[in-house]
Order: structure tokens, then C-alpha cells, then sequence
């Protein structure tokens, strides 16, 4: 595979938004070089498929929302999702190539996502990694799940590989629940849309604060202080640290230990870009994880 600054300049695409900024955090931070390449690469990949993704019909109404709100239930059903099988086996064969070239996947655990990219399982296999994510909440406020997917082998790796792999499907439908106002009915901390949980939120110019979904990208306001995971919202028990330039914050819970970084939009020259700004805060990352929290 040719490197991703020869395909930008050959192919007819400009160059996006995300693959600049990342460039840029390259040349300021040269430490992150290895994970700035690994990104570009999958963005690369990413964006060859989603060009190709068709928007999904969801039936969104204030009634409907409502419901799915009263139940904890997210919207979207698996066979929603504008599943293109050989375009999600491309998905998963070249995640598994990018991440092993890398080191972030081992020999044994590529061989394991290369021969499930070949499996006739595949489409049943990511069905149970999509409603997995439901079922953890379900669980989390008290009603029993089976979570088939928890019980798969090597269902660590395979859910790092599905969840970039799905991305470009599950970005799509994020999109047109995005622009409807019936959204804002949501108040959980899961993803009113896949169910996926947020794993990097925002802080608005007017201070709110927007949970992203680490899945689908989805965004919505939540409370602006509370834990996501474990709801603590004593103000005491929640540690809040900023990077030296604003950019960037984490809310660490002192209750679950869990952590979750902002992007501080308030000082922002640009929009939230969740894949840059998961590179860029590497380094709050390891700060996080150093005071032991975890993500
Ligand atoms: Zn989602
Ligand atoms: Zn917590």
C-alpha cells in the first residue's frame, strides 16, 4: 500500500480537514509521529468506503424519541445500518493490516480479525458487538443482558477492530439524527442513537457540555459536570485538570475512576474533530491513566 501524503496528492480528493490537522500536530509534536501515521491511515480507508455509504431511513418523531427516551432504548436497529458486507470486510482486512503494522495488533490476534474478515459469521458476529453495547447499559441501571458478544473469543480485539471498522456506516446514521431537534429529548449518557458509550465530550461556547460517542460520533448535551459512567455528580469527588494551552480537559471520577476528556471549545479555532483530537491527547491520556483512572 502506498502511504497516505502519495494517495492525497494522485487521487482527485483534497486533502480533509482531520488529515491536516493531524499533519500539524505531527510537525508540533514529533513523539506522536507513529500514531499520527496509523490515523491517517485509517482515515484514509475510512473515507474511501463512507463516500460509498447510503444515509439510512430512521423514523425519527417527537413520539418515537420519546419513547426510546422513557425506555433507555438507543434508535438505531442493527438491520437499520446501510451494511455493504464486502465493503465491511474491506473495513476489517485493512484495520487489521494498519493496526499490525503498527504494533497495535499481534500476529496471533491479526491472523484471528483476517480470518473473521473471510467468515461467513462476519455479519452475525458484528451483530452482537453492535447490541453488546446496549446491553452494557441495560446492566448498568439494573435489567439482566446477555452480552453473547463478552463471551466471544478475543472479543477484546475484535471490539477495537469493529469499532473502527463500523465507523463509516455508523457515522452516516449518526449524521441524520444529528440535525433533528427531537434529539435534544435524550438525557442519558449512552448514545441515544447506537448505544455505544461517549468516550470524548465537548464544552460549547456557551458551556455546555456534549458527550460524543466513541461509535457513531453522535453528539448531545449532558450535564456538564457529572460522571457519565457512574453518574456521581458530587463535585468533590470529580478532578478536573486542563492541558497548559486550554485546549483540552479531563473530568476524572474519584467514585468509579473513570475519566473523560473535553475539547474545550470555548478557546478553539476549529471544530471537535473526535479521531485528531484522540491523537492529540495522548499525553492527557497517560496523565489520566497515571493518576490512576482509566478510560
Ligand atoms: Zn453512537
Ligand atoms: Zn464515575
Amino acid at each position: 500500500m502506498t502511504d497516505s501524503a502519495g494517495r492525497a496528492a494522485r487521487g482527485t480528493r483534497p486533502e480533509s480537514r482531520e488529515a491536516s490537522e493531524l499533519r500539524t500536530i505531527r510537525s508540533q509534536q514529533p513523539q506522536l509521529a507513529s500514531a499520527v501515521d496509523l490515523h491517517l491511515e485509517i482515515l484514509g480507508v475510512h473515507r474511501r468506503v463512507q463516500g460509498r455509504v447510503t444515509l439510512p431511513h430512521l423514523e425519527i418523531t417527537r413520539e418515537s424519541m420519546q419513547r426510546h427516551q422513557a425506555t433507555a432504548t438507543p434508535l438505531l436497529r442493527f438491520e437499520d445500518i446501510p451494511l455493504d458486507l464486502s465493503d465491511l470486510r474491506l473495513m476489517v482486512r485493512q484495520t487489521a493490516d494498519v493496526l499490525r503494522r503498527y504494533g497495535a495488533l499481534e500476529e496471533g490476534d491479526y491472523r484471528k480479525i483476517q480470518s473473521l474478515g473471510r467468515d461467513m459469521r462476519l455479519i452475525d458476529v458484528t451483530g452482537q458487538w453492535f447490541r453488546s453495547g446496549l446491553a452494557q447499559q441495560v446492566a448498568g441501571v439494573g435489567i439482566p443482558a446477555s452480552n453473547s458478544f463478552a463471551e466471544l473469543d478475543g472479543a477484546d480485539v475484535i471490539d477495537q477492530v469493529l469499532t473502527v471498522s463500523m465507523r463509516p456506516f455508523l457515522s452516516r446514521c449518526a449524521e441524520v439524527l444529528q440535525q433533528r431537534s427531537e434529539l435534544s429529548l435524550w438525557t442519558h449518557s449512552h448514545c441515544a442513537l447506537c448505544g455505544g458509550q461517549p468516550d470524548l465530550s465537548v464544552i460549547t461556547p456557551s458551556a455546555e457540555r456534549h458527550l460524543i460517542c466513541g461509535r457513531c460520533e453522535l453528539r448531545w448535551k449532558w450535564e456538564s459536570l457529572a460522571c457519565p459512567f457512574c453518574r456521581n455528580s458530587e463535585r468533590s469527588k470529580i478532578t478536573s485538570f486542563a492541558t497548559s494551552d486550554g485546549k483540552y480537559r479531563v473530568y476524572a471520577c474519584d467514585v468509579c475512576r473513570r475519566y473523560l476528556k473535553a475539547y474545550d471549545g470555548r478557546r478553539a479555532s476549529r471544530p471537535v474533530m473526535p479521531i485528531v483530537d484522540a491523537v492529540a491527547t495522548l499525553p492527557l491520556d497517560a496523565a489520566a491513566i497515571q493518576r490512576g483512572y482509566s478510560s
